[in-house]
């Protein structure tokens, strides 16, 4: 995509993400195509590509582009996968998931951010996104299971659900610990069970619902 944004937001894949070690051509790919600045409050467009998260509507944020950037390389796409988002908030992880595989769902818990998101999505044409409201902390049964699963808010524990719901050998990535720091898990589900990896320490908004914050 050809926009104002363009130099900048190439700017931003060279200096903040190939630094911390992101390689994952299709995922640096990804992050200089998808307009960030779409995903964001007119009047914070100039600062859509900063080294850190934004607040969008309803008290929530969007991540920083080294969290999207690192959360999606763990899900090791290959561009055929059905993936699972819990927290759509601003629309623009699902965006970056949409273009490396083949069909995203995403769950948001407040009605505005899914409103929002989803005129984005139909504005940049990203059509092989579905969105629905619900506790996302249930996952969503009817498409299960899914090759991958992201989520984007921060809760006690890995829902259960959303582990029933990954395919064997399926990637799941979650931020995980109390409400001001959390650490970001990668559960692998293997033939005998799962394998979890700690990546990195974050700091997410609080995953709200049955399987997380109450
Ligand atoms: N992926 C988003 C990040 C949004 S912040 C982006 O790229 O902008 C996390 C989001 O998770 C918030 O919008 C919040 O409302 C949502 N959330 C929190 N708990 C949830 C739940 N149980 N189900 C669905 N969404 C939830």
């Amino acid at each position: 995509m050809n926009d104002r944004f363009a130099t900048i937001r190439d700017r931003m894949v060279q200096e903040q993400l190939i630094p911390r070690g992101i390689s994952n051509p299709q995922v640096i790919e990804a992050m200089r195509e998808v307009p960030r600045h779409c995903f964001v409050d007119d009047a914070l467009q100039s600062r859509a590509y900063g080294d850190f998260p934004l607040p969008i509507s309803a008290g929530q944020t969007i991540s920083q582009p080294y969290i999207v950037a690192l959360m999606t390389e763990a899900l090791a796409l290959t561009g055929a996968e059905r993936v699972l988002e819990i927290g759509t908030g601003s629309g623009y992880q699902a965006a970056i998931l949409s273009r490396l595989c083949s069909q995203v769902y995403t769950v948001e818990r407040i009605n505005v951010l899914l409103a929002g998101a989803r005129r984005v999505f139909d504005q940049l044409r990203y059509f092989n996104i579905v969105a629905k409201l619900d506790d996302g902390t249930l996952g969503w049964p009817e498409y299960g299971p899914y090759d991958a699963i992201i989520v984007t808010a921060g809760g006690p524990e890995i829902p259960q659900p959303l582990v029933d719901q990954l395919e064997d050998r399926g990637r799941l990535v979650i931020p995980v610990g109390d409400q001001h720091l959390q650490v970001l898990q990668l559960l692998e589900k293997k033939d005998d069970g799962v394998q979890i990896r700690d990546l990195e320490k974050v700091r997410f908004v609080d995953l709200v619902g049955e399987h997380g914050w109450r």
